[in-house]
Parts: structure tokens; sequence; C-alpha cells
């Protein structure tokens, strides 16, 4: 059984690059084993660079349960809790427990297509679209109940993570993330006397799932988890739920989201 290991991931900016360097070595002086890919032993992963690389690295270690810490060389850094010029400070406070964990909802999307089932996990959003520029029509049900047959690009189920993400530039709320609950935010919504659609976000709760069926003839769905797309032909039915899988972020003891969301956005 291997003591203290750590799996260091960065993007491959030349600050990314040089900031996980020497948090290489800060780590090893510090007594901690340095890993660069997920292993099973690892009591905690780092993520060297913006939102983007963070989203990247979760998806390369398929979501475990361990805590993540965030080094934010990027833009926004929502997920990036620290930056470059405190990692003293930062291995210090994470030696010594003085942190928080904020625990972050996930969305899981099971697809029902002709080669079988996909179960797909994001953090941000689940996207449904077509791959071409034609108007798609989806079949839209929540819980048990048929809701809309909704014409227009396709929908964005969102995470209250992903709220600050592609669902705020598509006019949807931004949540806080101590609700459980899912948005759902329709891409250019069709509202004319021949489709009518929801042209507002809807919010559902944790025990209701979104159900999707894609109407006859729209043979090639897109999927996209934290924007990375998947492609397929026949597409029976996508149901999004939250997942029962959390990720778990090492925060500052300071740390208040409305706080970040100012900084970030206003
Ligand atoms: P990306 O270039 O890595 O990210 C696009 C921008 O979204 C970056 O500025 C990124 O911040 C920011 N971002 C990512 N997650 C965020 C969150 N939860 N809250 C606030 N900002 C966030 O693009 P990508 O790899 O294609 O996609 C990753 C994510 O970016 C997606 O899950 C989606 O939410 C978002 N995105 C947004 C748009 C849009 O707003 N039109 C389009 C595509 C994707 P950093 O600069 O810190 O990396």
């Amino acid at each position: 059984m291997r003591d203290r290991v750590v799996s260091l991931f960065s993007n491959q900016t030349d600050r990314s690059l040089e900031t996980k360097q020497l948090l290489e070595s800060k780590l090893r002086t510090a007594g901690f084993e340095v890993v660069h890919s997920f292993e099973q032993e690892a009591e905690l992963v780092v993520c060297v660079g913006g939102d983007g690389a963070f989203l990247q690295a979760l998806h390369q270690c398929a979501f475990p349960g361990i805590p993540f810490l965030g080094i934010n060389t990027g833009h926004l850094g929502f997920f990036q809790e620290y930056m470059p010029d405190c990692l003293d400070q930062c291995i210090e406070n994470y030696r010594a427990g003085s942190f928080g964990i904020q625990s972050l909802a996930t969305a899981q999307a099971e697809v029902s297509h002709s080669q079988g089932k996909d179960t797909l996990q994001a953090l941000n959003e689940v996207v449904i679209r077509t791959g071409n520029s034609y108007t798609v029509h989806l079949n839209i049900s929540i819980g048990s109940s048929f809701i809309e047959r909704f014409s227009g690009d396709g929908v964005c189920v969102a995470t209250p993570a992903g709220s600050t993400g592609y669902n705020y530039s598509l006019g949807g709320s931004i949540v806080d993330p101590r609700l459980k609950v899912l948005q759902v935010t329709p891409i250019a919504p069709m509202n004319t006397t021949a489709y009518r659609s929801f042209t507002s976000s809807l919010l559902l709760p944790a025990e209701l799932s979104l159900g999707v069926v894609p109407e006859e003839g729209f043979d090639q769905i897109h999927i996209a988890v934290d924007s990375i797309e998947k492609k397929y032909d026949k597409v029976m039915e996508v149901r999004v739920k939250i997942s029962e899988k959390t990720v778990n972020l090492v925060r500052f003891e300071s740390y208040d989201f409305w706080n970040k969301v100012k900084s970030k956005f206003l």
C-alpha cells in the first residue's frame, strides 16, 4: 500500500507546464508521491489550468470520488480554487487539513440506441442536438409525463455547477450548487403557429428525470457531455437525471460561491 499519492494533471500552456513542474517538486519535498495518470491509490487529483482543463482531467479519471484541487492558470476558474503564486500555502493548508470540501452534483445520461445502451457522465451539462443545421424535433417528458414536442436546435441539461457555463450563454439561470436540480434550457427554440416549444428554462428536482425521444427521421443525434461529443446513428431515448456520483472539490475555508460569481461575471 503506497502512501500520499497525488495524481497531477495540466493543460499544455507554458504557464500551466511551468506551474506543474514547480508544484511537482514542492509536493515531493512535502513527502507526496506524484504520478501523471489516475491511480486507484491516489488520495488527491490536482489539475493545473482553467475550467476546461479541469473538466478534461475529470473525464480522464472517470469521475472518482476522491477530492480534486484546482490551480488556476486559465481565465474563469470556477472549479480552480488556488492561484499559482500560492502553491506553498496550498500544500500547507492541504497537509494541515485546513480546507473545505464542496460536493458538486453531476448528471448522468442513459442513451438507448440501436447498438445498445451507453451511460454518460457530466459535471457541467448534457447537450442533445442534431449534427447538421436542420431543425430537430424532440419529444420531451418529465418523469412519466409527456410535456412537449420541442422544435429547434436542441436542449442543454445543466447541473448547478454547469449553470455558469454554456447554460448561462443560452440565457439559463445561475443556480447555487447547494440546490440539487437539473436545468433544461432550450437551444434556439421555435415558437410559431406551426411549432410550440417552451422558450425558458425548466428546473427539475433530483427525483425526476428528463426523457428525450428524437422524432422518427432524426437519425443522427449528437450528445455532448461537458463538450465531449458522441454521435449516435439511431437514438430511441435519452434519459438524463442527477447521478449518485459527486465531484468533490478542495476549497479555501473562505470559499463562497456567490463571491466567485460576482468576481467572474460582474
Ligand atoms: P473551453 O474552451 O474549455 O471552455 C469554454 C469557456 O467556458 C472557458 O472560458 C471556460 O473557463 C468556461 N467554463 C467551463 N466550465 C465552466 C463553468 N462551470 N462555469 C463557468 N465557466 C465555465 O471549452 P470546451 O472544452 O469546449 O467546453 C468546456 C465547457 O465550456 C462546457 O462544458 C461548457 O459549459 C462551456 N462552453 C461554453 C460555451 C458557450 O458559453 N457558448 C461554448 C462551449 C463550451 P476557463 O477559461 O477557465 O477554461
